[in-house]
């Protein structure tokens, strides 16, 4: 039985923001928040296939009330989570999320803030995360990795005028005894302490069917090392899929053994093998471009 790294599953395609660089305002998906009995369904029908879940793909996962739910009927079934958020929302779940055992890993995607109009200071957005960092590290073992993924392309500009702010107030929040402005001209990743990392990225594209072709001879790990379940319980290869434009199947219908084995997954897994991208989504990705070989 073919398993996968890790499977994301969408617990809500809600967001509190609006980032100037995310698909999601444009979503022609019904929105939505998953429901336990729904999640206990994908969970008993995912366990054979992974260890790990990521709860992301579109939306806020904290938006969703029964997260603290989700987590304990994850770890019933023995999996491990990780879970991708803008931070906005983070003082409001701490409390529920530090002593949740199957909770692997929070990362925070700092660079949010700058791509919205946010509502709220820099300082309290900023504070509210190392807080939740600060007491993870004391009180568990839950790994926190800082997101700053706004650097700019040789074609993209993206908002980052605010990083150096931004990473001030984190070496003085977090006591860190580093000037990560200078350690990070020369690496992107950085262990700020233990189980804390800090990691800087170009400014991030997600596939597009408006686009024109990028290439069509590529490689990818989506439906090798990843699928993704969205809110409505459609399967698709990655977590890039944010529309849903590579629908395999749906897990509320069909078992994830029969939507694996389709013919169109079957058809898209073979042409990877072959370095060649069948879906049309996939030739406009720059993910897959970045990891041919
Ligand atoms: S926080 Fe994530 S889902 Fe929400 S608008 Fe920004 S990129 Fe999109
Ligand atoms: S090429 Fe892009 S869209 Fe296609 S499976 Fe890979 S990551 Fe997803």
């Amino acid at each position: 039985m073919r398993k996968f790294k890790k499977i994301y599953v969408e617990i809500t395609n809600i967001c509190n923001l609006s980032c100037n660089f995310c698909p999601s305002s444009s979503l022609g998906r019904a929105k939505k928040l998953m429901k336990e009995e729904g999640f206990a369904h994908i969970l008993k029908e995912i366990k054979p296939y992974t260890d790990h879940i990521y709860f992301h793909l579109m939306g806020e996962p904290f938006l969703n009330k029964n997260v603290d739910h989700f987590l304990d009927l994850a770890a019933e079934s023995g999996l491990k989570v990780n879970i991708t958020t803008n931070g906005t929302l983070i003082k409001k779940v701490k409390e529920k999320l530090l002593p949740k055992k199957a909770l692997r890993q929070v990362n925070i995607s700092l660079h949010s803030f700058e791509a919205n109009d946010i509502n709220k200071d820099l300082d309290t957005y900023v504070s509210d995360i190392a807080n939740f960092i600060n007491e993870a590290t004391e009180k568990s073992d839950i790994i926190c990795a800082i997101r700053l993924w706004n650097m700019d392309t040789e074609e993209l500009k993206a908002s980052n005028a605010l990083n150096d702010d931004i990473l001030s107030m984190l070496e003085d929040k977090l006591n860190l005894e580093i000037r990560l402005s200078e350690e990070l001209q020369h690496k992107t990743n950085i262990k700020l302490k233990e189980r804390v990392y800090i990691n800087m990225a170009e400014k991030f594209e997600w596939p597009d069917m408006d686009r024109d072709i990028i290439d069509e001879n590529v490689f990818c790990y989506g439906l090798r090392d990843q699928i993704g379940i969205l809110v409505d319980g459609t399967v698709v290869p990655c977590c890039l899929d944010s529309e849903g434009n590579i629908p395999l199947g749906n897990i509320f219908e069909s078992s994830l053994e029969d939507i694996i084995m389709s013919e169109r997954a079957k058809n898209m897994y073979d042409g990877f093998s072959r370095r060649c991208a069948v879906e049309e989504l996939c030739k406009r990705c720059g993910y897959a471009k970045r990891h041919k070989k």
